[in-house]
């Protein structure tokens, strides 16, 4: 590992003018991607500006419309907080689904989203919920969030501060694990809005996450498992890989969107 310099800015301000005065700086959310790249050598900034000590940044707050989480939020906090679990129980679900206590402890959203990999859970579950991500200059709809793997609209220098999830009629999310990683080999987050239905599936795309609109529009006409016969996401698109065929990737986005229904279906 390269040698390199620590900063802690005290405040969001202090934060973004570090970042700008060097390109080889680096936010440093809880280091679970960042510090593992940095020691395999696939990154080596010469600053790390950590975000820890940023009130901007931190906690959750729960109101009428929205889920609003502080991009420096551990996933622990999201799986345990009664007030998410109760506007939203699928996004405490799926927060409490990823990888195990230590990463849940120290992973953030921020640095999840923000690092777009393909089988990550966060980013299903703003495609799904319509999630709009704060950063320090502008709103970005998640729809226009995440480019494909590993890329995001983010630029250089911009922080998220938080993502506001809307409350939705219902949803859930399924997620088949790798059994090593816990990674999703395929995730699908099922959502009903007032005008819609959203379904992302993570893990299983060549492009990292995505809509499966087809499989939206027929759900959208009829909220049962019926209207998903005859459906399948295209293997071309899926990946493949020692962990997982394409044609199984594909199968498994067919098989936990039919779950996913029928556990939204059994909780009404
Ligand atoms: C063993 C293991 C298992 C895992 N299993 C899963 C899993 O099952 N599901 C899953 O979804 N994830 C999983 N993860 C990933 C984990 O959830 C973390 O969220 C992810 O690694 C990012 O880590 P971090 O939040 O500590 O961010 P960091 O590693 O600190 O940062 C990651 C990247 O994001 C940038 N960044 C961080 N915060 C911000 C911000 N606010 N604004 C702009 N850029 C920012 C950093 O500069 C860096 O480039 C796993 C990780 C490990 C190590």
């Amino acid at each position: 590992m390269n040698g390199f310099a620590y900063l802690t800015p005290g405040d969001l301000a202090e934060a973004l003018a570090l970042l700008r005065q060097g390109d080889e700086a680096s936010p440093l959310a809880g280091g679970q991607t960042l510090v593992p790249t940095m020691k395999q050598g696939l990154a080596a900034p010469e600053t790390l500006i950590d975000l820890g000590g940023l009130a901007e940044l931190a906690g959750l707050r729960v109101t009428p419309t929205h889920v609003e989480v502080g991009a420096m939020c551990p996933h622990a906090v999201v799986a345990a907080d009664p007030e998410v679990r109760a506007a939203c129980p699928a996004l405490a679900d799926l927060a409490g689904m990823i990888g195990d206590a230590q990463v849940r402890n120290r992973g953030t959203i921020g640095g999840s989203i923000a690092n777009n990999d393909p089988a990550a859970d966060y980013p299903a579950a703003c495609l799904g919920l319509n999630a709009v991500i704060r950063t320090d200059r502008r709103d970005i709809d998640a729809d226009d969030f995440f480019l494909s793997m590993f890329d995001t609209a983010l630029e250089p220098g911009e922080l998220i501060v938080s993502v506001a999830f809307p409350r939705c009629r219902e949803a859930a999310y399924l997620k088949f694990r790798n059994p090593a990683s816990r990674f999703a080999l395929a995730g699908v987050f099922l959502a009903r809005h007032e005008d819609g239905v959203r379904i992302a599936v993570t893990g299983a795309g060549t492009d990292g996450v995505f809509r499966w609109s087809e499989a939206e529009a027929a759900l959208g006409r009829e909220f049962t498992a019926t209207a998903l016969a005859g459906l399948a996401v295209p293997v071309e698109d899926m990946l493949g890989d020692l962990h997982a065929a394409a044609d199984y990737r594909a199968h498994l986005v067919k098989v936990l969107t039919a779950r996913a229904l029928a556990a939204i279906s059994q909780r009404a």
